[in-house]
């Protein structure tokens, strides 16, 4: 899928859209999800122009790929997770329920997998 450069997040790292942004750096942009789905829901974003992790693993620089990482890390450190417990999910296209053509990696915590209702349940 060719990236667009119109989609939701971008038009948020552009600022043209308002987010509850909890964390930014060089190479990323944290905020709040908009409809969360545990009592912590973040989302992370690399902020170069690609589609998904596979995308982006693909083609990103070593060092965007280490500091995206990096600023995934300083989120959990931030909002002290590390103890507490938390998990990250990343989706990759339709049948992976990807909504938002950007890659962006999911943290949440307060809520486990399993505890998540299915989509299509
Ligand atoms: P996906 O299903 O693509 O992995 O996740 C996309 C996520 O983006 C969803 O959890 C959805 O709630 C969130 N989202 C969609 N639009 C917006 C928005 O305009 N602002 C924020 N903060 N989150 C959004």
């Amino acid at each position: 899928m060719k990236y667009d450069k119109n989609n939701i997040f971008a038009r948020i790292l552009r600022k043209e859209l308002p987010a509850q942004v909890v964390y930014e750096d060089e190479y990323a942009l944290a905020f709040h999800d908009i409809a969360p789905r545990a009592p912590i829901h973040i989302l992370v974003i690399p902020k170069g122009a690609y589609v998904s992790f596979f995308d982006f693993s693909e083609k990103a620089s070593s060092a965007e790929i280490m500091g995206f990482t990096k600023a995934i890390h300083n989120v959990i450190a931030s909002l002290d997770l590390k103890n507490k417990g938390f998990w990250t999910l990343s989706s990759h296209g339709e049948e992976g329920g990807q909504v938002v053509f950007h890659y962006h990696v999911h943290i949440f915590s307060g809520r486990r997998p399993s505890q998540i209702t299915p989509l299509h349940s």
